[in-house]
């Protein structure tokens, strides 16, 4: 099988011929002739690798009502994801090497997007004792990111437990920051306007208290510390000063939390309550200028499809998460591209290259210098439209869920295209299948 991609402006530069034979990117150069390929026009397109996410929230097993295997990989095509990572609080938990096995190979049968499982890093998220992380490891679906996400690992001997253990098979702890004892029933970012609204504060503190134990002890222990939707100004402080320490630590941000700000509890709709919550405009700024600077690593969606009846309710008692996926690429265009903080090399880094990085996947660029689009590496990788300005239709979306924060706001970017080691699993901005 082979593709010829006409024309496309390979990460923001000049217009390109991309040939994609065999699965691989064969050749770029101009005005390649390659006689019986499959054309895909890419005027006025750019191409941008496949984005990885490490942060998706697939609810399979348990939740097939709000999100299936199936349902948030054709999501993740759809938003020029070639990779996501699925969190381990599913019923059961990914705790075990048979359930995260389950989830690959649901991935595999989808086959929209390599779907890679995260394992818990306590048995039932429990926090009490560790699971079988050797065994995950060691399983077909080859885990190397563990997260109680949802939960904190907020035992810090347990912590360090966790650290020295995944050391060993160069696997990492991704921490869902929050002191449990702080947030003890928190619905919003705590603050002047959280006592104006009347709903319990989560103070920024919870998540900074955590982030700063956790790089001490990654660096006393010598190991990989992954911090999961960073959120406050602080937390980016606490990344810069470990991070010129040497602590081998890595972080991520929400495209939500680079967007939206706790303005939006006023409107009291729940589809804004997310953990950690929505910040302030001070924090928004912090995370985009850490973003662009490279103390946060990644973008991450933490997509987190919700049923209706645990959305549509009081405040205070929906479920937080909001979804993610589809929309990833168009907030990050609006959030950092257009003010010129990231140019599309950057978008390709901190939403492919580092995200693969950090999760150890083969494949990705991490074999060339971290550039993923070169001939000789599988051609996974994405076409889009950056003129296009598209208004977000919740039920238009292939998430079974529908709690978008998005809803009515138009964004710019339109995925055209997305192919999957040079299969397209997205044209002309449908799904394949
Ligand atoms: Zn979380």
């Amino acid at each position: 099988m082979t593709t010829l991609i006409r024309g496309a402006r390979v990460l923001g530069g000049d217009p390109a011929d991309v040939l994609v034979k065999d699965g691989r990117i064969a050749a770029i150069g101009e005005r390649l002739q390659v006689p019986g390929a499959d054309v895909v026009d890419a005027d006025g397109l750019v191409a941008l690798p496949g984005l990885v996410d490490l942060h998706t929230h697939l609810r399979e097993p348990g939740r097939e009502d709000a999100e299936t295997v199936e349902t948030g990989s054709r999501a993740a095509a759809l938003g020029g994801y070639t990779a996501v990572h699925a969190m381990a609080n599913t019923d059961p938990v990914a705790d075990t090497a048979g359930v995260v096995e389950q989830v690959w190979r649901l991935g595999q049968q989808a086959g929209l997007v390599d779907v890679v499982p995260v394992g818990a890093v306590t048995v039932g998220l429990r926090g009490e004792r560790l699971a079988e992380l050797g065994a995950m490891a060691d399983s077909a679906a080859r885990v190397r990111v563990f997260s109680d996400d949802g939960h904190c690992v907020a035992d810090p001997a347990l912590m360090r437990r966790a650290l020295e253990y995944v050391k060993a098979f160069d696997g990492v702890v991704a921490q869902h920051a929050e002191e449990p004892r702080l947030t003890a029933g928190a619905q919003m970012n705590e603050g002047e306007r959280s006592a104006r609204l009347g709903l319990a504060g989560w103070p920024a503190a919870a998540e900074e208290a955590v982030i700063a134990r956790d790089v001490l002890l990654a660096q006393h222990v010598g190991a990989r510390l992954h911090v999961c939707h960073v959120s406050t100004a602080g937390s980016v402080d606490i990344l810069r000063w470990a991070k010129a320490r040497g602590v081998q630590v890595t972080a991520e941000v929400t495209p939500h939390h680079l967007l939206l700000t706790e303005a939006c509890a006023e409107s009291y709709d729940p589809v804004f309550k997310v953990n950690p919550p929505l910040r302030t405009d001070e924090d928004v700024q912090a995370l985009r200028a850490g973003l662009a600077d490279g103390t946060i690593d990644a973008v991450a969606t933490d997509h987190a499809p919700h049923a209706v009846e645990d959305k549509e309710s009081e405040w205070a008692q929906a479920r937080p998460g909001m979804l993610g996926l589809q929309q990833a690429l168009s907030v990050v265009i609006e959030a950092l591209v257009e003010p010129g903080l990231l140019d599309w090399a950057g978008v390709a880094d901190r939403m492919s290259v580092r995200p693969a990085a950090i999760g150890r996947l083969d494949g990705r660029g991490t074999r060339s210098q971290g550039r993923p689009l070169a001939p000789g590496e599988p051609a996974n990788l994405l076409l889009l439209d950056p003129a296009a300005r598209v208004a977000v239709d919740p039920a238009a979306l292939a998430s079974r869920s529908r709690n978008s924060p998005y809803a009515g706001r138009e964004l710019p970017g339109r995925v055209v295209a997305t192919f999957l080691r040079g299969e397209a699993t997205v044209l002309d901005g449908k799904a394949v299948r």
